[in-house]
């Protein structure tokens, strides 16, 4: 894999090159934070969509999906705190003119000091060798020790500042820390600000105060106010869940590092409808089986932690991310979120339209309670390139790069090379790419040398190409070569889909997820 410092910048050449990204409106010099995927990007992103939507739907007899609109009756955004509370609090550096989330650089303050530790401990273990004991260490060191006293300090402060909403603290927090714009340098603030991230429009001609809706920043908002829709038209029984992807919006304060932090991105959320006081047997199965989900993919168990919220959106009761290791360091992935029947009785609250639940094995009306797992599909995507691209240098001293995507993820199945323009060739690898096209996204290519045509799949992770020469014309075998072991094999043709079926199969990474 290469260097973490340059990776990110790498994945987004790669991307743009390869057909992956591309930045939007880019011959307008592009719009901030707002991305287009290419030809290689969508299928990779349906793919992404295809296995989120087959582990929670098609694995799950009680849950089923939903497609709500992006447009929705503005007071749901009242009810659901949106319009009052989905605020970031803000603050701009005068010199370098800079605008950051005031929580945002308080949070990177504590996760250097987190490193410092984990600096320190790292110099105990190469001490100590065989005989370090890690407990230990981080119960005696005096370093450690100043330092873990100062983030459980620093942490119960932020806590309270961010549950009080106290702007003035957050702020004074930022001067006492000497925090200084990474830009500038400088520690020349603004007072702290609350910035609501919703975008609005009018809907209809008329333009008042009274038309203005918002494009959904969540998607969750649709499941809720449809819940019993699905409930009684599907006959659910709880615990159930209903399943959607869709699009949400959100006017960042700081956009940056590509796709991580979009305004506009996807979302595959899905809400499970439980029995009061059940929710947190729920929660806690939940986070297991949402982190199987990614182990699954197979980029390595130590990529993906659990963070626990200090402070729960208004929303939650319990709550926690799956942070993975992007090139930028470990990042929120997917949220998990206990939230209570906040949402339900808002909305009985503000609707005035009864969203009890009649349970027939208790023979009683209640709310449900609800845990979420709202995952975002752009970083899954960036989870998957990042841990994917991979530079080797080959035995020949050449080097290449392949995406080692999990093949189920792969673009393209499989491309289809005749080894010449001439003979037949052409003709028997369309007849060979015809029989496969049924079933796989295929490529065909007949220009430039069988290595560079290899070399185009490798970089955007197709699993097998097939080579059709001479020698097919007349026995019907063609090569068959490996995107990771680069191994060529001489097989039948008919042999071909049969053996791209089994690898590109997501079976395996669905049944695990038990
Ligand atoms: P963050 O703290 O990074 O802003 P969040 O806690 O606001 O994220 P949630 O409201 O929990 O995010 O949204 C659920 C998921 O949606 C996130 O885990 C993330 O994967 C995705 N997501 C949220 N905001 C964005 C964004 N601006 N761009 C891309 N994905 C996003």
């Amino acid at each position: 894999m290469a260097d973490k410092s340059d990776l990110l910048k790498k994945i987004i050449a790669h991307s743009k090159e390869y057909g992956f990204v591309f930045p939007s409106s880019e011959i307008y010099d592009g719009l901030s934070a707002v991305y287009d995927y290419g030809q290689n990007g969508v299928e990779l992103k349906n793919n992404i969509k295809e296995y989120w939507w087959a582990s929670m739907v098609q694995m799950h007899e009680n849950i089923v999906g939903l497609d709500a609109a992006i447009f929705m009756h503005p007071t749901i955004w009242k009810a659901s705190g949106h319009v009052d509370a989905f605020n970031d609090p803000l603050i701009d550096n005068k010199d370098s003119k800079k605008r950051y989330r005031a929580d945002v650089l308080i949070e990177d303050y504590i996760a250097k000091v987190e490193a410092k530790i984990e600096k320190e401990v790292a110099k105990g273990k190469k001490k100590f060798e065989d005989s370090f004991d890690e407990e230990q260490f981080r119960n005696t060191n005096p370093n450690v020790l100043r330092n873990a006293d100062k983030i459980e300090k620093l942490n119960a402060r932020f806590k309270k500042a961010l549950e009080d909403s106290d702007l003035v603290d957050l702020k004074k927090m930022i001067e006492d820390l000497e925090i200084a714009c990474p830009v500038s340098g400088s520690k020349n603030w603004t007072e702290v600000r609350q910035f609501n991230l919703m975008f609005d429009t009018k809907l209809g001609s008329v333009s008042d105060d009274s038309n203005t809706i918002y494009l959904r920043p969540e998607t969750a908002q649709g499941i809720f106010v449809n819940y019993l829709n699905v409930q009684k038209s599907g006959r659910m029984k709880v615990p159930f869940g209903i399943a959607q992807i869709g699009k949400a919006f959100r006017n960042e304060i700081v956009a940056r590092q590509f796709i991580f932090r979009m305004r506009e991105f996807e979302q595959m959320e899905m809400q499970f409808f439980v029995k009061p006081g059940t929710q947190m047997e729920w929660y806690e199965k939940w986070k297991q089986e949402r982190l199987q989900w990614h182990l699954n993919m197979g980029f390595g168990e130590e990529n993906y932690r659990f963070h626990d919220h200090l402070k729960p959106a208004h929303y939650a009761d319990a709550a926690t991310d799956i942070e993975y290791n992007f090139p930028m360091g470990f990042k929120e992935l997917e949220g998990i979120h206990s939230r209570t029947d906040f949402d339900l009785k808002k909305h009985e609250e503000f609707s005035g339209k009864k969203l009890q639940y009649f349970d027939p094995e208790e023979d009683k009306s209640y709310i449900p309670y609800v845990v979420e797992t709202s995952l975002g599909l752009d970083r899954t995507f960036l989870a998957v390139l990042s841990s994917s691209y991979t530079e080797e240098k080959l035995e020949d001293g050449s080097e290449r790069v392949v995406l080692k995507v999990p093949p189920f993820l792969a673009p393209t199945k499989v491309a289809v090379f005749p080894l010449t323009k001439k003979d037949g060739l052409p003709e028997k690898a369309r007849e060979i790419m015809d029989s496969l096209k049924y079933d796989f996204i295929c490529r065909y290519e007949e220009k430039d040398t069988i290595g560079k045509r290899y070399r185009r799949q490798d970089a955007i992770g197709t699993p097998y190409c097939i080579t059709i020469d001479q020698q097919t014309m007349e026995d019907g075998t063609v090569t068959i070569r490996d995107r990771d072991s680069m191994k060529q094999d001489r097989i039948a043709s008919e042999k071909v889909g049969d053996i791209v079926a089994e690898k590109v199969s997501m079976r395996k990474a669905l049944s695990n997820n038990d």
